[in-house]
């Protein structure tokens, strides 16, 4: 079924930003019987995750019919799955809770619109090896397992992640490896996946340290959303054996700040602690961080958490996330309420994955009224307009328009 995008904005109703930005911890929810032994460990968060409608059921009572719908259907197009520390996470008494929305499948993942797509990045179309995508000149994104800790109902990759829809992934890390080694060009190497913390540390020392003995691979660059899901990983032998592999960055992926829990901000503090640059991606999302309260308080607590925000993502066109797509003018309208209105540090470059295999594109607000051969017209983040005087050397990259007029202020 197609539909039309809906353009609608955010909830009106959010939280003061103290409150989000307030660190509480995840808590025990409905398991306090188990021991502090078994919920600190992260094999039995992964075993007992809420994989299916009956545990749902019975874990969240009010279950909608939207969502009773989307679980029964998930199987079949994106598994679910949720660690009991991020389901403690959900508010129970609102069925538009952010988190919620985050994970929990909706009937609505079924309707599809013709311009949405299942590689709507065009990564397979990039894969010289099965696994392996080269989209950019210098650098590689390495798959690395189709396996999440939970999984994120807006996935780019829900395709291959969780294989529920049978794309039966199958890396090949020899392969993968072999090419990087015979192609000098790469010199950034980004593993992602599914989440590449999902493999045990043995497997990820052995990969980094072969990927590390590669002489032009100057960068190794980690996408994981572990940090989130399932902080109980992120262990001291882990952090020890990551920094042996500078320079190496980790990018998370938070959403909403109720995510960064205090067992959050201490994983990433251990991360930190061992040398690792954190970066945070988000995805734009109705009625999740479609909002400038809750977008300010999570890149502030971000910062608080020792993590620079990088990007904010326009959700990708991918098919059936039509319901969690937030505009493209809310996203202009957010980062119009960050830039000048907080740290600089805290505030992302806002892309668009240019459907089809385009790469990232940078959208901001403009800032750049007119620019001619002899003057800038420039407004800052309160709307004044001002003149900078343009340098000898300052010949206009393009010819303006002669009909052109400068844009109406915001
Ligand atoms: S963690 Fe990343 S790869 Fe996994 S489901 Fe979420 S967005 Fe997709």
């Amino acid at each position: 079924m197609s539909q039309q995008p809906d353009d609608s904005s955010c909830s009106p109703h959010s939280p003061s930003p103290e409150r989000l930005k307030q660190f509480h911890s995840a808590g025990r929810g409905p398991w306090p019987h188990v021991s502090d032994a078994d919920w600190r460990d992260w094999r039995w968060q992964l075993k007992n995750r809420v994989t299916n409608l009956a545990q749902l059921e019975k874990l969240l009572p009010g279950l909608t019919d939207e969502e009773r719908a989307g679980v029964q259907l998930a199987d079949t197009k994106l598994a679910m799955a949720i660690t009991p520390c991020f389901f403690n996470l959900i508010d129970r008494d609102d069925a538009n809770c952010p988190i919620r929305r985050q994970v929990i499948p909706r009937g609505e993942e079924t309707n599809t619109a013709p311009w949405e797509m299942s590689d709507p990045c065009g990564e397979d179309a990039h894969s010289p090896v099965p696994g392996l995508v080269h989209r950019y000149p210098d650098r590689v994104l390495f798959l690395v397992t189709d396996r999440c800790a939970s999984y994120c109902r807006y996935c780019t990759r829900s395709r291959l992640v969780s294989n529920a829809s049978g794309y039966d992934f199958q890396p090949q890390f020899d392969k993968q490896i072999e090419y990087i080694a015979k192609t000098p060009a790469i010199r950034d190497v980004l593993l992602s996946g599914g989440d590449p913390l999902l493999l045990s540390d043995e497997k990820l020392e052995n990969l980094l340290s072969r990927l590390r003995a590669i002489p032009h691979v100057e960068f190794l660059r980690i996408g994981t959303r572990i940090p989130i899901f399932l902080p109980q990983r992120i262990t001291p032998e882990l952090c020890a054996m990551l920094r042996q592999f500078h320079p190496l960055f980790v990018s998370i992926h938070t959403n909403h700040p109720r995510e960064l829990t205090t067992e959050v901000r201490d994983a990433l503090g251990r991360l930190a602690d061992a040398g690792i640059q954190l970066g945070n991606q988000s995805v734009l999302l109705r009625h999740v961080n479609d909002d400038e309260v809750v977008m300010k308080a999570l890149v502030q607590k971000l910062l608080m958490c020792r993590v620079r925000p990088y990007y904010i993502y326009q959700c990708d066109l991918i098919a059936g996330s039509a319901h969690l797509r937030a505009s493209v003018r809310r996203g202009l309208e957010i980062m119009q309420s960050l830039r000048g209105h907080t740290t600089g540090y805290a505030v992302p470059q806002y892309v668009i994955d240019a459907p089809g295999g385009g790469g990232k594109v940078p959208v901001s607000p403009a800032y750049v009224l007119s620019r001619n051969h002899d003057r800038v017209v420039i407004r800052n983040f309160e709307g004044k307009v001002f003149e900078y005087p343009e340098a000898r050397d300052g010949t206009p990259l393009y010819k303006p328009s002669e009909n052109f007029t400068a844009p109406e202020l915001v």
